[in-house]
């Protein structure tokens, strides 16, 4: 009979955790009637979190500008420029800051290099909120995002110049040092710290699934928003390490409409923005569905 474990760990990192807790301490703070709670940007790339947010009267918005004078904005885990923050407390808002401990550690870092005027290279998608956060650290014109070892060689700088690197928190951890590997075969003066790597969560979750393939696992189902970067890093994970079969899927909808290989061993693991309550009927649909494919 065919299985499906569960993945450990999995699901919610210590990021999502405060943050998510963060808004829930402030939707149910004490406001004059009528006074909304804002959040820039998806507190965490999860829907169903996102949802029972705005269910509970979060208000979610692209810009500081869609925000009334003096009213309260959170700030998500990926964290935000010191432009954002310049650009709140101009228009009087009270601030709440979700940033992630290890989203802030790689902000620090790209101060620190702009400080000693050392240009810095982010390893990331120029598309995510958190690069966006990031660059936004450094002066312009002394930041470059870098998606993929080949864009090492095309960077407009000397080959002698001495360049930080830091890395997105979300990103594959073999992606990094593919970057970093290329980055310094251009650069033999490039310095990294731990701020050049993905976060502990990141590569937790990763490492866990690549042991479950290296031990005979299959297929492996990964459950989290098709906006989640770690989530489609895990999915990428699985392949690499050699799975038959990997999907992700973000709701029961996705679940139903999996179509399963005949294996014996599969896996479920979830992104860390993926609330674990989805994890648990997800894994008993999966079972079902397992098992009929046999
Ligand atoms: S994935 Fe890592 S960096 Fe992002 S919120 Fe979680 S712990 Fe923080």
């Amino acid at each position: 009979m065919p299985v499906l474990r569960i993945i450990e760990p999995h699901g919610f990192c210590s990021g999502v955790k405060a943050a998510v807790e963060a808004a829930f301490k402030a939707l149910a703070a004490p406001r004059p009637d009528g006074e909304k709670v804002y959040c820039l940007h998806e507190l965490v790339h999860n829907a169903m979190v996102v949802d029972e947010l705005v269910s509970r009267g979060m208000v979610f918005v692209q810009s500081l500008a869609e925000v009334p004078r003096g009213a309260t904005v959170l700030f998500s885990a990926h964290g935000v420029s010191p432009a954002v923050r310049e650009e709140a407390a101009a228009r009087g808002l009270r601030t709440i800051d979700a940033t992630c401990p290890f989203v802030m550690r790689v902000h620090r870092e790209v101060r620190a290099y702009a400080a000693r005027g050392i240009p810095v290279v982010i390893a990331g998608n120029a598309s995510h909120d958190e690069v966006a956060g990031t660059a936004g650290e450094a002066p312009a014109g002394g930041v470059f995002i870098v998606d993929s070892p080949g864009d090492a060689a095309a960077l407009p700088l000397p080959r002698d110049s001495e360049i930080g690197m830091v890395a997105q928190t979300t990103l594959g951890t073999g992606d990094v040092e593919r970057i970093a590997s290329a980055l310094r075969a251009v650069f033999p003066r490039l310095r990294t710290t731990d701020a050049a790597s993905v976060c502990y969560a990141t590569r937790d979750r990763q490492k866990a699934v690549t042991d479950f393939v290296l031990s005979g696992g299959q297929g492996v189902i990964v459950l989290g928003s098709p906006a989640s970067s770690n989530t489609r890093r895990l999915a990428e994970t699985a392949l690499a390490a050699g799975a038959r079969f990997a999907a992700r899927a973000g709701t029961m909808e996705e679940v139903e409409a999996l179509e399963l290989p005949p294996l014996e061993v599969f896996g479920v693991t979830s992104g860390a923005s993926t609330p674990e309550p989805f994890l648990v009927s997800a894994a008993a649909r999966l079972r079902e569905k397992i098992e009929k494919a046999v």
